[in-house]
C-alpha cells in the first residue's frame, strides 16, 4: 500500500492544480463563528478534567451554552467523522466509509481518501519521461463542503487542517489540508533513522526507514531517501548524499547537506531544513523536515523526520489558493504539512523516546498556537475552523500509561508520563482560552471533536474468525495462517467473505468481486444478517466479555447515493476492542484475538455508541443529542441559508 500511493503520488507532479487565485468571499456577515476541532477529544475525559477544575475555558463554555455528547460517525474513524460534519451527510451520501476501502477485481486494500491518476499521456527522450497530460490527485470524497455552499453565498470561511480535505477541494476560500495530507513520498509517515549499530537495523519497519551508518575517521557517508523519480524510466530515488562529521572530543556532530551546513549537540533538533530532490535538469521537488541527533558516542544514532511537502513549493496541492500556504510559509517559516504530523510510528518502534516524540508534537502545537493567532487577528466575517491534532495522536500514543490495566502499561513510565493525555487536555484548553479572549460577543464559539476514546486492550482478526466460521478458507486447509497482505492464500472459490479496512466486512458477491460466489439480493441480506448476528454473538474466551457490540449492517445505517459502496457489515467494537493491526490489510492471522502490546495503546473504532465526541458553545444548545451532520446544518442556520437539500442535520439551536 505504501509503495502504491507514493509512487503514484509523485506522477501527479508535472502539473500544478490550478485554482482560483482571487480573493474569497467578502461578506460581512452579522455573526461570525469560531470552531475549533480538538480531534478526538473523549466527553468522559473532558467532564472529569472539567469537574476537577482542570479546563476551565471548558467549564466557562459549557456553563453559558452547554456540553454534549456529540454522536459520531459509524465507524468512529476521522475520515469518515470529519467527513460527515464537512458534507452535512452520512458516509452513504459522502462515500468514505473507513480509512481503507477495497478494490472488489483484486481483493486488495486501497486508500479511501485520495486517488492519484498517472499521465495519461507521456513524451519518452532516452531514459527521460515527461508527462504532457493528466497526472492528478483526486479527493475522493463525494458532496459539498459546507465552505463551498458558504462561498456560493459571498460568506468567506478560513479552514485550517480539517481532516478528509486532501487534497482541498476547489474553492475560493483559504483551507490548507490536513488528515490524509502524505509526506513526500506520498505515505502517511516515512521517518529515516541512521545507526552504526547493526543490532538496531530491522528490514521492515512500519512507518520508516533504518540504516546502517560506519564512522570512518570522524566522518559518517550517508544517503537521504528522496521520493521516487517518475521522470526516469527506471524510477529510481532522488536520493541525496550527505556527509556528518562526528567530533573527536565533544558530543557533537556537523552535518552537511546541499547548501546547509549546521552543528547539532547531542539531542538537539535542527528545526526545519529545506531540501530540494533532483529530478531532472529543469525539475527538483522541494521537502522539509527536521534533524535529530539522538545520540554520539558509543553508538551514533540520527533520526530524519518525515519529509514534509514544502508548503513554500508545494510539490503536491494543499492549500486554496496554493498561495495561502505560501503565505504562512513566509510569516511563520516551513511548518508540518503532513496530515498526522508527529511520527508516531517511530515512537511506536523505539527510534524515539516518549520524551523526543512529546517534544516532536511540541512543534506541532507551537506552530499551530501561532498559525491560530494569526487567523484570529484578520477574523472579522464568516468562519473560522481551526484543527487541533494532538488530542487524537497522544491519546492513542500515551494511553498505556494513563491505565494500568493496559498491556502495555509500564510504571516506571506512567510515573513520567501518565497525564500527557490530561496535559493535552488543558493545553487544548489553554488555545480555547486564548481564542475567546480575542473575538467578540457576537461571535459563536464552538468546541467540537469528530469521536471519543477508549482502550485499544485486544486486536480482533476478523479474517481469521470468518475462517473458523467457515466463511473464509484458505488453498491450503492445513496451513495455520496466510501472513501476506491482500489474501494471496485465499480460495476465493469458497470464501462467502472477508474482512478489509478497519470496521469493514464484505460478502464475496457474484458480479460484484472478481471470483464472488454469493448472489446478491435475498441470499446475501440473509448471509449478512446469519453473519452480524454471529460477530455480535462472539465472546472473548479469556474475559468473557462481547467483543463486537454492534455489527451494523450498511443498509440498515447508511442513506445516499454511495451506500452500495459501503462494506456489508460494519462492525462497532466494544470497549477495548480494535481489529488487529493485520486483518484490515487482509491479512489472516493464527489466533483470532491477540493482545496489543504496541504503543498505539488507545483507539476510536468502537460502535458509534460508546465513542461520541463533545460539543460545547457559547449559545445554549437545544438538542439533546447532536450529531455531527447537525453542526453542519448549524452552520447554514446561523448565516441564514436555506439548507441545501442533502443535508440530513438539524441545526443544535432549534428544540
Ligand atoms: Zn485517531
Amino acid at each position: 500500500m505504501k509503495a502504491g500511493l507514493g509512487a503514484a503520488s509523485l506522477a501527479a507532479l508535472g502539473t500544478r492544480p490550478g485554482f482560483a487565485r482571487k480573493a474569497f468571499g467578502k461578506k460581512a456577515t452579522a455573526r461570525k463563528i469560531l470552531i475549533l476541532g480538538c480531534d478526538g477529544m473523549d466527553p468522559e475525559l473532558t467532564d472529569r478534567w472539567m469537574k476537577e477544575g482542570k479546563l476551565s475555558a471548558f467549564k466557562r463554555l459549557a456553563a453559558q451554552g452547554g456540553f454534549r455528547s456529540l454522536q459520531t460517525s459509524i465507524p468512529p474513524q476521522s475520515p469518515v467523522a470529519w467527513s460527515n460534519f464537512i458534507s452535512g451527510m452520512n458516509p452513504g451520501g459522502h462515500g468514505i466509509f473507513d480509512f481503507i476501502h477495497r478494490d472488489p477485481k483484486a481483493y486488495f486494500p486501497v486508500f479511501s481518501a485520495a486517488a492519484t491518476e498517472e499521465a495519461t499521456k507521456t513524451i519518452r527522450l532516452g531514459s527521460t519521461v515527461f508527462p504532457i497530460k493528466g497526472g492528478a490527485v483526486r479527493n475522493l470524497r463525494r458532496g459539498k463542503a459546507f465552505w463551498q455552499t458558504l462561498e456560493e453565498h459571498d460568506i468567506p470561511a478560513t479552514v485550517f487542517k480539517i481532516p478528509a480535505n486532501y487534497p482541498p477541494v476547489a474553492t475560493k476560500q483559504r483551507t490548507l489540508s490536513g488528515l490524509g495530507t502524505p509526506d513526500i513520498f506520498g505515505n502517511y509517515e516515512t521517518f529515516q533513522y541512521f545507526t552504526t549499530e547493526p543490532k538496531e537495523i530491522r528490514e521492515d519497519i512500519g512507518g520508516g526507514e533504518v540504516r546502517q551508518v560506519y564512522v570512518i575517521g570522524n566522518r559518517i557517508e550517508a544517503k537521504l531517501r528522496g521520493p521516487v523519480n517518475t521522470f526516469k524510466t527506471d524510477r529510481p530515488n532522488a536520493d541525496i548524499d550527505f556527509r556528518i562529521y562526528v567530533d573527536p572530543q565533544h558530543p557533537v556532530a556537523k552535518i552537511v547537506i546541499q547548501d546547509h551546513e549546521f552543528i547539532l549537540r547531542e539531542k538537539e533538533w535542527s528545526g526545519w531544513k529545506r531540501l530540494r530532490f533532483p529530478l531532472i535538469l529543469t525539475q527538483s521537488i522541494s521537502g522539509i523536515c527536521m534533524f535529530y541527533l539522538k545520540e554520539v558516542r558509543p553508538v551514533f544514532r540520527l533520526y530524519v523526520s518525515s519529509i514534509n511537502i514544502d508548503p513554500a513549493d508545494a510539490a503536491l496541492p494543499i492549500a486554496t489558493p496554493p498561495s495561502y500556504a505560501e503565505e504562512l510559509e513566509r510569516t511563520f517559516g516551513p511548518f508540518f504539512t503532513k496530515g498526522l504530523p508527529a511520527d508516531t510510528h517511530a515512537l511506536d518502534n523505539d527510534i524515539l523516546d516518549e520524551a523526543e516524540f512529546l517534544e516532536q508534537d511540541n512543534f506541532v502545537y507551537e506552530e499551530s498556537r501561532a498559525m491560530l493567532d494569526h487567523e484570529l487577528g484578520r477574523f472579522d466575517s464568516g468562519l473560522l475552523f481551526f484543527y487541533v491534532s494532538s488530542t487524537d495522536q497522544r491519546q492513542h500514543m500515551f494511553w498505556r500509561l494513563l491505565d494500568e490495566k493496559h498491556p502495555a502499561y509500564d510504571a516506571k513510565l506512567a510515573k513520567s508520563f501518565g497525564s500527557v493525555i490530561e496535559k493535552t487536555y488543558i493545553e487544548a484548553d489553554g488555545l480555547l482560552e486564548h481564542a475567546i479572549r480575542r473575538v467578540d460577543k457576537e461571535t459563536l464559539v464552538l468546541v467540537m471533536s469528530d469521536h471519543g476514546f477508549n482502550p485499544f486492550y485486544r486486536g480482533f482478526n476478523l479474517n481469521t474468525w470468518l475462517r473458523q466460521n467457515g466463511y473464509l478458507r484458505l488453498t491450503n486447509d492445513f496451513k495455520r495462517e496466510d501472513l501476506e497482505i491482500g489474501f494471496p492464500g485465499t480460495n476465493w472459490s469458497r470464501t462467502k467473505a472477508y474482512g478489509i479496512g478497519l470496521n469493514g466486512l464484505y460478502i464475496n458477491q457474484k458480479s460484484r468481486e472478481a471470483d464472488g460466489i454469493v448472489e446478491g439480493g435475498a441470499e446475501a441480506d440473509g448471509l449478512i444478517r446469519e453473519i452480524a448476528r454471529k460477530l455480535e454473538e462472539f465472546k472473548d474466551p479469556q474475559t468473557g466479555d462481547q467483543v463486537v457490540l454492534k455489527a451494523y449492517a450498511a443498509k440498515d445505517v447508511y442513506s445516499g447515493p454511495y451506500t452500495d459502496e459501503a462494506p456489508d457489515i460494519v462492525l462497532g467494537f466494544n470497549r477495548g476492542y480494535r481489529s488487529s493491526f493485520g486483518s484490515p490489510l487482509g491479512r489472516v492471522p493464527k489466533d483470532v484475538l491477540e493482545d496489543n502490546r504496541s504503543k498505539w495503546s488507545g483507539d476510536h473504532m468502537g460502535a458509534a455508541e460508546i465513542l461520541p465526541g463533545i460539543l460545547l458553545s457559547n449559545r445554549t444548545i437545544r438538542a439533546d443529542a447532536p450529531a455531527l451532520a447537525d453542526l453542519t446544518a448549524t452552520i447554514m442556520d446561523v448565516f441564514g441559508i436555506e439548507k441545501p437539500r442533502e443535508l440530513i442535520g438539524t441545526s443544535v439551536f432549534k428544540e
